[in-house]
């Protein structure tokens, strides 16, 4: 099913997808009988953070810190300059993101989440409300230590999972409105806009959006920051699918993007093509201060952050390669294959397919297990049995509230498995195959069960929890 609202403009001559490179270094892929499977998962407890990595096949679980480096990334490994202060790396590092961004300073990291624990230590106070198209997870919790609320205000085509629309990221504007224009306005310190939406789908936000959450904020004279992990996807989305931004470069678009906000936290493990990094960028001098002070405590020297200067050399170049049209658009049309696959084969999907992941509808697609019985982890377990692919539950397992007293848990809005593809990493046949898996996964269903916990900790009780699966 094609979406008519999806303009591909370039090398759709071809049917079949090419990756935009070709491989100079391999590493062996797993390969696992159906009997080695269950015995892991078992010997788990049912839980897939729990598997060795020589035991999955195809990997999908993140697509964080997994892609793979260009040639020109490992020469800027051997090129990384290991000066405590003032390195050749920081310089290169610098000079793309503020050519990139705009932004008048740069503040490397280790990864996303410790720029916003920084973000949230220099800006959010007690009682705060941040309003977000949606927060990620990892933001949500930094604001909440804080003790302010996050709120999503994502606009309703976004709420809606499996109807197809452009700009499913895109924030509700008249409810962000009555929020500024409301008493709490002076508890607000600044609005957060996520592209792409991880937390709803991978979904875009338009530039049109941007622009007026931009008008919003000068009108109630708010900051307007960006988490711009997939900056380079939602530009890519852009073009595609804004009239006014057809013709336009992808890097130009992530520059105006970029030049809407005050600043912005990255997490470099994804849109840098990095396996680790992170940045906070600011233009206020002040706020940037203050920002270097915690990171000088917690992370190191502002020309490094937590990084070492081959981190920063190699993230230089990716942020240079991660904006080339040929990768982008291979990208989201491995991805958009694999939900034209599923759909295909009667497979509830979020449509239309995110820039990152496919998000399997469980509740849907299994209405015979209650979401207490996590049908989501239930479908995640069947996907690694049948073929070793390895994908994550994100509903009432990761987001639920744990049940007092033998009570049924408290479900989550939504049931959904993310099969998330890392960068680079694999090739079309890769796909073909875990389409195949998806076919073997509709005949058997109905035959799927419920699971119930047997341990749990208190917190974050996916990455550790045991379970059994319910006979
Ligand atoms: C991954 C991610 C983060 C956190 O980044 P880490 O590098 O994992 O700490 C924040 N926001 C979004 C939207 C993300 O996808």
């Amino acid at each position: 099913m094609i979406y008519d609202f999806i303009m591909y403009t370039s090398s759709m001559e071809f049917k079949t997808i090419i990756e935009p490179f070709k491989i100079k270094s391999v590493e062996p892929l797993a390969i696992t009988t159906p009997e080695d499977r269950k015995e892991f998962l078992e010997r788990e407890h049912w839980n897939l953070f729990g598997l060795q990595s020589q035991e999955v096949t195809i990997d999908l679980l993140t697509d964080s810190g997994t892609g793979a480096m260009s040639s020109e990334q490992w020469a800027a490994i051997m090129r990384g300059d290991e000066a405590y202060a003032g390195s050749h790396s920081w310089q290169r590092f610098n000079k793309v993101l503020s050519e990139l961004t705009g932004y008048k300073h740069i503040i490397p990291t280790h990864q996303g989440r410790a720029s916003e624990k920084i973000l949230a230590t220099i800006t959010v106070k007690e009682g705060d409300i941040i309003p977000s198209n949606s927060h990620f997870d990892t933001t949500r919790a930094n604001f909440e230590a804080a003790l302010a609320t996050p709120v999503d205000l994502l606009c309703k085509e976004g709420l809606d999972l499996l109807t197809p629309a452009p700009f499913k990221g895109n924030i509700d504007l008249e409810k962000l409105e009555a929020l500024l224009d409301s008493e709490d306005v002076d508890k607000i310190p600044f609005v957060l806009m996520t592209i792409t939406n991880n937390t709803g789908g991978g979904q875009p936000v338009s530039m049109e959006n941007l622009k007026a959450v931009k008008t919003l904020c000068e009108k109630y004279n708010k900051m307007f920051l960006l988490d711009a992990c997939r900056f380079a996807e939602n530009a890519w989305f852009v073009s595609q699918r804004e009239e006014s931004y057809k013709d336009v470069e992808i890097r130009e678009i992530t520059k105006e993007a970029f030049r809407l906000a005050d600043g912005c936290t990255i997490s470099l493990k994804k849109d840098g093509f990095g396996n680790i990094g992170g940045v906070l960028a600011f233009n206020d001098d002040a706020l940037a201060e203050a920002a270097k002070n915690v990171l000088i405590l917690t992370e190191g020297f502002p020309t490094y952050g937590g990084l070492t200067g081959r981190d920063l050399d190699a993230l230089a170049q990716g942020l240079i390669e991660i904006t080339d049209r040929n990768y982008l658009e291979y990208r989201a049309r491995s991805i958009s294959y694999l939900a034209e696959k599923a759909l295909e084969y009667g497979i509830p999907i979020v449509q239309p397919a995110g820039g990152h992941a496919l998000y399997i509808d469980a509740k849907t697609f299994l209405p015979h297990i209650p979401p207490h019985q996590y049908p989501g982890h239930s479908l995640a377990c069947e996907i690694y049995l049948i073929g070793g692919v390895r994908a994550v539950e994100l509903g009432t397992l990761a987001f639920g509230v744990a049940g007092e007293d033998g009570k049924n848990d408290t479900p989550a809005t939504h049931e959904l498995v993310r099969l998330a593809a890392p960068r680079r990493s694999y090739t079309q046949s890769h796909f073909d195959y875990v389409a195949e898996v998806l076919e073997k996964l509709v005949e058997k269903k109905d035959t799927l069960k419920g699971y119930e916990i047997t341990y749990q900790p208190k917190l974050l009780r996916h990455f550790t929890a045991k379970l059994k699966p319910i006979s």
